[in-house]
């Protein structure tokens, strides 16, 4: 699974998918490649990057190859056309004379004229000292088929040797390749090209001609120029002269792919200086569109999302360059196959991209960025986490005053406060103030919910602004259920616990529920305590400094003869907001009291905590029961310690009669200390002699650097203050090392010992006496 970490916490990526998935797409894309390549679709695109390449490489010839040149103004001098053959004769002598190295004709002398001139050009070529080459040609008809073979006449070629000007056309006429030479009645005659090269290649194959050279660098001299020797030695001594035709008059003119149309003499010296740098071999489009393949593979298996598509984006321009530099060296590529492999790649990647994009959008809310109720359906069917629903049901009415810009702060507020204690899974908003997490299975569920809540106690604030958030819980642990059903029963649990007054109610599987159930636990509430379903279990605490058993916490326990055990939790709220808390805290008090006393008789001296919900501190009635029954049992008031748990709804009027519960010589402790957010102020005006911290921060004692600071800055700020500090949810032996250290005063939870029966807890303080002494 994929998983990106975001401010809210980790979210599932399914639709990022890995770069062995992206395979297909390039085979796919290859697939095209291989098609247009077979197929050779797409030739004149390939013509047309190539010439682009070419023009990208443009350079000069090297100036070996010196064409003389029968342009205009050759025609005009002469007025005649064809030009005599004594005015051949006559650029024969004068080339000579000039020191020219080899003498090319690129014109065809395959039939006689006047004899005369005939004559005086076969005297030319028969006394020059330098070597002459005329031209010959295998003249093909693609309608009827026939070869012609062409040749100067006999009178001619005795004095001269022969190369052909044969070029090699395509369908559109533009001349990309000529042969290295053809054979003739038996012969092999090499080309003007590879003649001029001097190249010994003796094959009929087609080389591509490097059209990045430009015809304007190959050097020309005027025929005329060199009849009235008017041009100047430099220029033809020592080189390579090609006669030819230079004039749009004479039509021997092609289309040379870049430069457009030229004369047929321009394009043997191309070819020629193309031979003189080396042999142009052909790279297959195979091979390129092969490196393409390869190229995206490579960017699929180490980048991702956009990043995979600039990968993909430089792979064309990979080729490109690469083909460009492959052709310095005669190197020539096909590459429109490997393009298109790779365009099409680019193509579906951005698409898949767009749409993760789209699918991602669908999946948080635009607001506040958080992932939506289609985020959380889409995680895993079935998850072995608590689903958790915090229903804000003033929600839209904050929202609706607050400005514009404050509802991703407010919900940011919210998803603070959901997020802690819940590991690393992230909290999902759907739009109507409904917010969902998962929590890792423990049995601490319940904590968790009340910790939950009493978060929420705390006004958010927007600067001076404070709106009070009314907010009720929805807790599901049926893990067997499908994760869409079991978010349906927390919600409706959310609305239950709402309705009913509750904080947090535990999701009850649908059929399973039974509402009547809810209506008669309050009337059951009497009956249990008389028939004694309702019992008191009481949790030992450890002193540090001495290491004794000093106390414990009496902790109510409804056993239901039908439902089994109902979590104190849920019960005392019912009764808290039933009115029905006294009863109830009357019977606890008195059996905690009774048994502290008890215990005292026998000669064991320990502390006894008893929680007291604050409601109770409105019952005019309190402090008399709290003296009376300490009165009864004769147990001294400072062994008595009370732990209010919502310091948040002490008013004037309760802070009052704590002072008296405080002049008794009553302890008084706060009780999930570090759960509400402003309770700092309280540990000042509240006259409590000790303060609790809650368990949510000494789980994480050995993990969490911020709950160890949290924990310790709390001991010491206590004891500035005066108070004693004891530590719950204690439940193992680091946790108990770590608050040791940390100079806290007790601890309390599973690892110094569960909450018990009073029996068993006679005899745990029994053997540990036993053991302190021993
Ligand atoms: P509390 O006062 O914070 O009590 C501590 C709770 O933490 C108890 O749950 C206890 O069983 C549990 N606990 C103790 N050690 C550990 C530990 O090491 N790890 C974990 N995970 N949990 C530990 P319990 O008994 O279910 O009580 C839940 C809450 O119900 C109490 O929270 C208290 O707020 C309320 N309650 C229980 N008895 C009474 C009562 O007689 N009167 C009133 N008003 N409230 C009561
Ligand atoms: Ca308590
Ligand atoms: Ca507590």
């Amino acid at each position: 699974m994929n998983f990106v970490t975001t401010w809210w916490g980790r979210v599932e990526r399914p639709l990022q998918k890995s770069g062995a998935g992206r395979l297909p797409v390039i085979l796919c894309a290859a697939l095209v490649g291989v098609v247009a390549g077979l197929g050779q679709f797409g030739s004149p695109v390939e013509d047309m990057l190539r010439s682009a390449r070419n023009l990208a490489r443009s350079h000069d010839a090297s100036g070996q190859v010196v064409i003389i040149a029968l342009d205009d103004k050759s025609l005009t001098g002469v007025q005649k056309w064809p030009w005599p053959r004594r005015y051949h004769a006559k650029l024969v002598d004068n080339l000579t004379a000039m020191g020219a190295r080899r003498i090319f004709f690129d014109i065809e002398f395959s039939s006689n004229s006047n004899a005369k001139d005939d004559a005086i050009l076969a005297g030319a070529l028969a006394r020059s000292k330098t070597e002459v080459t005329l031209a010959n040609l295998l003249a093909f008809d693609p309608v009827t088929g026939t070869q012609t073979n062409t040749f100067p006449i006999p009178e001619f070629r005795r004095h001269a040797r022969q190369a052909t000007i044969n070029l090699g056309y395509e369908e559109d006429g533009s001349v990309w390749k000529i042969p290295y030479g053809v054979k003739m009645d038996g012969t092999f005659y090499p080309s003007f090209a590879a003649s001029l090269a001097g190249s010994s290649i003796q094959e009929e194959q087609y080389f591509r001609l490097d059209h990045a050279i430009r015809p304007e660098s190959i050097p020309s001299v005027s025929a005329i120029d060199v009849l009235d020797k008017s041009a100047p030695v430099a220029s033809i001594a020592g080189k390579d002269v090609v006669i030819g035709a230079a004039s749009m008059q004479l039509a021997d003119i092609f289309n040379a792919p870049g430069h457009g149309l030229i004369s047929g003499v321009y394009l043997h010296a191309i070819a020629a200086e193309t031979l003189m740098k080396g042999r142009p071999t052909e790279l297959s489009w195979l091979l390129m569109l092969s490196l393409a393949a390869l190229m995206m593979t490579l960017a699929s298996s180490f980048l991702r999302g956009f990043r995979m598509l600039a990968g993909y984006c430089v792979v064309p321009i990979a080729i490109l360059a690469g083909a460009t530099i492959l052709e310095h060296f005669l190197i020539v590529p096909a590459v429109l196959p490997a393009l298109l492999t790779s365009a099409i790649g680019i193509l579906i990647q951005s698409v898949l991209l767009l749409r993760q994009r789209m699918a991602e959008r669908a999946s948080v809310n635009p607001i506040s960025g958080l992932p939506n109720l289609k985020a959380f359906r889409d995680t895993a069917p079935f998850v072995t986490d608590y689903v958790i629903v915090a229903r804000v049901h003033n929600f839209t009415k904050i929202v609706a005053s607050l400005p514009d810009d404050c509802e991703k702060e407010l919900v940011r507020q919210i998803a603070a406060r959901l997020s802690v204690g819940r590991g690393d899974s992230p909290v999902f908003q759907s739009d109507d103030g409904t917010f969902i997490t998962l929590f890792a299975r423990s049995d601490s569920v319940e904590d968790h919910a009340s910790a939950l809540h009493n978060l929420f106690r705390e006004p958010v604030t927007f600067g001076p602004t404070r709106f009070d958030l009314i907010v009720t819980l929805g807790v599901d642990g049926e893990v067997e259920r499908p994760l869409t059903r079991r978010l349906a029963d927390a919600l409706n649990a959310a609305d239950e616990a709402f309705g009913k007054g509750l904080k947090w109610k535990m999701a009850v599987a649908e059929g399973v529920e039974d509402t009547e159930w809810h209506l008669s636990l309050l009337g059951q509430l009497d009956e249990a305590i008389e028939r004694k379903h309702m019992w008191v279990a009481y949790q030992p605490k450890l002193d540090l400094a001495s290491g004794r058993l000093c106390g414990a916490e009496a902790l109510v326990r409804w056993a239901h003869p039908k439902r089994g055990n109902i979590s104190p939790i849920e019960f005392i709220q019912a009764a808290e907001q039933s009115g029905r808390i006294d009863r109830l805290t009357a019977f606890v008090m008195d059996d905690a009291i009774g048994a502290a006393a008890a215990l005292a008789a026998r000669g064991t001296f320990i502390d006894m905590s008893v929680n007291l919900s604050a409601r109770m501190l409105g019952d005019d009635g309190l402090v008399a029961m709290v003296s009376g029954l300490l009165h009864t049992h004769r147990f001294p008031p400072e062994r008595l310690i009370l732990e209010i748990t919502e310091t948040a709804a002490i008013d004037a009027s309760r802070l009052a009669q704590l002072t008296r519960l405080r002049e008794l010589g009553v302890g008084l402790s706060i009780d999930d200390y570090g759960t509400g957010l402003s309770t700092l102020e309280y540990l000042k005006c509240i006259p409590a002699t000790e303060i609790k911290i809650d368990g949510s921060f000494v789980q994480n004692l050995s993990t969490s650097m911020s709950d160890r600071l949290m924990v310790s800055s709390t001991i010491n700020l206590a004891h500035a203050l005066g108070r004693r500090v004891v530590a719950e949810g204690v439940e193992d032996p680091a946790s108990l090392e770590a608050l040791s250290t940390m100079q806290c005063d007790e601890a309390q939870g599973y690892y110094i010992g569960r909450p018990m029966p009073l029996r068993q807890l006679y005899r745990a303080l029994a053997r540990h006496e036993r053991r302190q002494a021993a």
